[in-house]
């Protein structure tokens, strides 16, 4: 059940290299795809998908070879890209009624079946019959998600869900997201370090086309364990702690500018060790990678 990615490359006709060599094995359960953006997240998920393919590379999923075989991918995908449309004009019962058929459920009260329990699964049954060009931000998502679970997938493929979404639709997305069964693999790419924290059992960081770190959230956090320190100063101060630490992050609070530095034991000059969080890891990982210049005040 596990998706097997090897060696997967992607330089688009701009001469964009969007994937480098990517090589990842995903289990079952929730995996997280971090990365800035460009990072190369939709790259990598439409290519899972079978919606472009790479120029070298392979993908295995189950007993199949997903690049020479897009048609047996496509029967156990569900996959809910970026951006997505639904006509304004249509209920959601219609919708989801329609994709049911699509995806072979034909016999028309086990289609009706499927569609209430869908509605009810994603939390959307109340609102049925209402045009979905009235819906907010999280409750399309809520429908894609729905759309995408319409064929009973084994492999989810979820891309940036949670961008643009307030906090209250983010977690009700993310807990519906966590509540798919645990033999499926889903594959949540995200820029927000948070979803994969709260979820994932699996995660990857990706930056600049390249897998940058795999693994346990909860064992990657390990790595940095003791190594994190932070400092609140005057904002007027912070450029010279920067220049004399490994800033990997630095954040304006209350007026003044909280500082995380990087550093294997005590900096001293005032900085007292903090728990890491992904935060930490994700910002440092960046930070090394780009010779270690950090976004100022994210
Ligand atoms: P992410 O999903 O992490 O934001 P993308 O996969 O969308 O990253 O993009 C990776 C890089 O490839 C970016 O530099 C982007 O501008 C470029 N890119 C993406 N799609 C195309 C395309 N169809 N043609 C040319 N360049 C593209």
């Amino acid at each position: 059940m596990t998706v097997v990615i090897d060696g997967l490359s992607k330089t688009y006709a701009n001469g964009v290299r969007a994937l480098s060599d990517v090589s990842l094995t995903i289990p079952p359960g929730m995996f997280g795809l971090l990365g800035p953006n460009g990072a190369g997240k939709s790259t990598l998920m439409r290519t899972i998908a079978t919606l472009q393919p790479p120029d070298s590379g392979t993908i295995r999923f189950r007993d199949l070879d997903v690049l020479a075989q897009p048609d047996r991918l496509r029967e156990v995908l569900g996959y809910l890209p970026q951006e997505f449309g639904l006509y304004p004009n249509m209920p959601a019962d219609a919708i989801l009624d329609h994709f049911a058929t699509l995806k072979g459920v034909t016999a028309a009260g086990e289609r009706r079946d499927l569609v209430a329990a869908l509605l009810h699964q994603v939390n959307l049954y109340e609102v049925r019959k209402k045009s979905v060009g009235g819906y907010s931000g999280g409750m399309k998502q809520r429908l894609g998600i729905a759309i995408a679970l319409a064929g009973s997938p084994k492999l989810l493929i979820v891309d940036e869900p949670t961008a643009g979404l307030d906090p209250t639709e983010r977690n009700r997305f993310l807990n519906l997201l966590a509540d798919i069964g645990e033999d499926v693999v889903v594959i949540l790419s995200t820029h927000i370090v948070a979803d994969v924290r709260e979820l994932c059992s699996q995660m990857a960081i990706i930056n600049k086309g390249q897998v940058v770190l795999q693994g346990e959230p909860s064992r990657i956090l390990e790595e940095v364990r003791g190594r994190i320190w932070r400092r609140t100063v005057p904002r007027a101060q912070a450029d010279a702690y920067r220049a004399r630490h490994e800033v990997i992050s630095s954040r304006l609070a209350a007026g003044a500018t909280l500082l995380h530095v990087y550093h294997e034991t005590d900096p001293g000059d005032g900085f007292e060790a903090v728990e890491p969080g992904l935060e930490d890891v994700y910002f440092h990982r960046l930070a090394t990678l780009s010779g270690g210049r950090v976004p100022v005040d994210a």
